[in-house]
């Protein structure tokens, strides 16, 4: 069984960080081979932190791009841009540009074609906020993004190009998470949308959960049925928190 364990650094992180990814990448090499390691720094580390991580465990993500591959986009960035300086995937649709660049589940579709066009991975993420949530309608919610944001047909139909990221956006960098219950029942949720969209491919898509995961709640996050691994904001800033949520998926992969 494999999990996937990929820090969303945002908007943080200086040249100087990249002692942080190198530490990273020893610890990797510990690491069972059925994790999947991946950090996704601000656009303007990726080609560094690519060549930092070049021959090791850890790969390299970017956080956004636009849908067109070129073009009079001032301040935007190709897919193909990400994929040139080393990046394997990319987020689309995190809360946080839907919510500061109001960013809609029809833009993240379209970007889901352009991370595929340029052999990237899209890492898409759905996630109701606490009103929802609150009023009942989380997994409607869900549902909503999903259909919307997610493309009708997979590039390979025999090939699972695709990451989901459940991340309920009152979780994202508070301390509160859902209680494993409701993390197993949106993620059945999910895992059931992608099964009846793609058929057996669905099946294999990996699903992660985001919001608030540490060191000290990874291992059960990680141990519910079809959570397939982490998207780790904070704590994948430093080493030794991304290295123990790491170390958590391991365990995890036993099954
Ligand atoms: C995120 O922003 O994707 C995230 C999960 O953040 P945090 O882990 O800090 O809640």
């Amino acid at each position: 069984m494999m999990k996937w364990v990929i820090g969303n650094w945002k908007m943080n992180g200086l040249g100087a960080a990249l002692t942080e990814v190198e530490k990273i990448a020893e610890g990797a090499a510990a690491q069972r081979p059925e994790v999947v390691l991946m950090i996704c720094p601000p656009a303007t580390l990726v080609a560094s932190m690519a060549d930092k991580c070049a021959a090791t465990a850890v790969s390299v993500g970017g956080q956004d791009c636009h849908a067109a591959e070129s073009g009079a986009h001032t301040g935007d960035i190709a897919a193909e841009m990400l994929a040139d300086a080393g990046a394997v995937a990319v987020i689309l649709g995190h809360s946080e540009r839907r919510t500061d660049h109001g960013e809609t589940s029809q833009e993240v579709r379209a970007k889901t074609h352009a991370a595929w066009r340029a052999g990237l991975t899209p890492i898409v993420c759905v996630g109701e906020t606490e009103a929802e949530r609150d009023a009942g309608r989380a997994e409607a919610v869900v549902e909503e993004q999903l259909a919307a944001s997610l493309p009708d047909t997979l590039p390979d139909q025999t090939r699972e190009d695709l990451i989901v990221a459940y991340e309920p956006v009152w979780a994202i960098g508070t301390g509160r998470v859902p209680t494993d219950a409701d993390i197993s029942a949106m993620h059945l949720k999910v895992r059931q949308h992608l099964e009846a969209r793609y058929g057996k491919v669905g099946s294999a898509v990996p699903i992660l959960y985001g919001g608030s995961m540490k060191p000290e709640n990874a291992g059960a996050i990680m141990a519910i049925a079809h959570v397939d691994g982490g998207l780790v904001g904070g704590a994948s800033l430093k080493a030794d928190s991304f290295l123990a949520i790491a170390a958590a998926a391991a365990m995890a992969t036993n099954g």
